[in-house]
């Protein structure tokens, strides 16, 4: 009988980023992405979000490697953190490696990697696992969809894709190879991205795009032109450039990862602009407005990059002046509409004006939409399937859609972060969770605990109420020696503020004076006391719910019962 081949979900589901699924065959573990998310404004002081690598940590010496099916930051952007615990081999396009390699040596970690770099439709062998490519179109070139033949049948992954007809580099997603698949092979499990499952129709072209902007470019002559999108985004960046270069005017790029990305696929022939064309952005001054064309980063309203500087007036390289035109070629990432918003409005108070995907054709989504869903599904026919790559809604409308398709009902199975799957002679059954905990990232502190995001919740909503008690046991007797101080900050201020806190520290002192009479002598009973009283007025007195720290000096260390 065929061994089971079990898939398990680290992250992903359920949140659009942090993509990551193990496929385990024969004891062996390879990964389907490693990514990271970017945090939403409810995390403060996060820089980025980890999947959960406790399952991969505690089963290190089976993991193999990872598919990192195309080169977005949401696929790609964790295998630094995994490199610094685990050794890997990285599958990928070459492009794909080129963009995760910049991150890997950026945090010193190259040693650790090892990688195998796959052409369109080759099929390798990496221990027990049997992998074959097939071209996808995206947002970023050379994305696959990965077929996994295993002892269970064909596992096919869609990696993140649409159906562009009229790709600008024409490679097209492989439909006839995926035909084939199915019709050869079967596909006994379907894994596919969700993130548009709700949007009806087909996607608009890449192509269509660059007509659009080659528009805008052409209404605006004479004026200096700034246009942002995503630094991996490298079909954009061309169309950007050719029209660009069609209306007469010089590419400078700005920003580090543009810089980087467009260095790296010009080497490599993915990207055509002349060096005639292409100047460093230190060595623009000559260049009149009318004949300048800027691309930058920070399309998503990043606090520090190149755009949002320029919308807050502290780029180094470009001040925003009236007459200028500001292209978004984008479109917020849910989460990102505030900073977005943000950036928009500083550019237009600086004479500015602002285009973007509300106001122009500037942007064409890389998901597919309803219509090509239905034409995958049509072709892969799949006998199971998961939708994934998207959030709850996302996921639901997904599996829905595979049902109208064909797929049996009882064949869907919606899962979530940290669920497991086995694939088995009978079917798919669900198997034990794995930990799938969001894990935090600030500065260079590593991960944080989950505790201290809930801590500055609370500290951003109410603020902070200290109370600071001074007390004198020596044997048997044992008093206050001063009045307790209750100190704020973010809480309430003014006269109101001295109020409060004067009426706070009164009850302070009479709960403290009524565990002294207690016979308390422990530091942890004199916290408690005051934390109690004072939490309790606070509630009654301005029904707020600030964090409350008693600090208590001259007290036994106790047990805490
Ligand atoms: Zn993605
Ligand atoms: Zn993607």
């Amino acid at each position: 009988m065929p061994v089971p081949v079990k898939i398990s979900f680290l992250g992903g589901l359920g949140e659009i980023g942090r993509n990551c699924a193990a496929v385990e065959v024969d004891g062996r573990i390879m990964l389907i992405d490693c990514g990271l998310m970017f945090p939403d404004s409810d995390t403060a002081g996060v820089d980025l979000v980890l999947p959960d690598f406790t399952y991969l940590r505690e089963n290190a010496d089976r993991v193999e490697g990872v598919v990192a099916t195309h080169g977005h930051e949401d696929h790609i952007g964790a295998l630094s953190y995994l490199l610094e615990e685990i050794p890997l081999k990285i599958i990928g396009s070459p492009l794909t490696i080129g963009l995760a390699k910049n991150r890997i040596e950026e945090r010193g970690v190259s040693d650790r990697a090892s990688f195998i770099e796959v052409s369109d439709n080759d099929r390798i062998q990496v221990g027990p696992f049997d992998m074959e490519f097939f071209p996808v179109t995206h947002s970023v070139p050379h994305g696959f969809a990965t077929a996994f033949h295993t002892p269970q049948g064909t596992v096919l992954h869609s990696g993140d894709f649409k159906l562009d007809m009229t790709p600008v580099d024409a490679r097209l997603t492989d439909l006839a190879g995926l035909g084939h698949l199915a019709k050869d092979d079967g596909v006994r499990l379907f894994l596919c991205d969700s993130t548009n499952a709700e949007e009806a129709g087909f996607s608009a072209s890449e192509t269509s795009i660059g007509q659009s902007i080659q528009d805008l470019f052409r209404a605006r002559d004479g004026r200096r032109i700034i246009i942002a999108c995503f630094a991996s985004h490298i079909h954009r960046v061309q169309q950007i450039a050719d029209a660009a270069i069609a209306t007469g005017r010089t590419v400078a790029t700005l920003g580090r990862s543009m810089n980087n990305n467009v260095a790296l696929a010009r080497q490599m022939g993915l990207l055509k602009i002349p060096d005639a064309k292409l100047r460093d952005i230190d060595d623009v001054a000559d260049i009149e407005d009318g004949k300048l064309c800027v691309i930058s980063t920070g399309s998503q309203g990043e606090p520090l990059s190149a755009l949002a500087r320029m919308a807050t007036g502290d780029s180094r390289w470009l001040s925003i002046r009236e007459g200028d035109c500001v292209i978004l070629s984008s479109h917020p990432i849910p989460g990102n509409e505030f900073s977005v918003t943000r950036v928009i409005d500083g550019l237009v108070r600086r004479g500015a004006e602002v285009v973007h995907s509300g106001s122009a054709k500037v942007h064409a989504t890389g998901h597919a939409k309803a219509e090509e869903l239905r034409v995958m599904h049509s072709i892969v026919q799949p006998e199971w399937f998961i939708p994934v790559h998207g959030e709850y809604r996302h996921m639901a409308a997904h599996a829905r859609l595979a049902t109208q398709m064909g797929v049996a009902a009882d064949r869907v199975k919606i899962c979530s972060d940290g669920d497991s799957v086995l694939l088995t002679d009978k079917g798919l059954e669900r198997a034990d969770e794995i930990p799938a905990e969001y894990i935090y990232i600030a500065g260079s502190v590593g991960a944080l605990d989950h505790s201290v995001l809930l801590e500055r919740r609370v500290l951003g909503q109410d603020g902070f109420v200290s109370a600071i008690v001074a007390l004198s046991i020596v044997g048997p007797k044992a008093e206050l020696i001063r009045e307790p101080e209750v100190l704020s900050r973010g809480w309430v201020d003014g006269p109101e503020g001295d109020e409060l806190r004067k009426d706070a520290t009164h009850e302070v002192r009479k709960a403290i004076e009524e565990a002294l009479a207690d016979g308390k002598r422990n530091r942890q009973d004199f916290e408690r006391a005051a934390r109690r009283s004072l939490g309790r007025f606070i509630n009654k007195r301005t029904r707020m719910r600030p964090m409350v720290v008693p600090v208590i000096l001259g007290a036994h260390e106790g047990q805490d019962d």
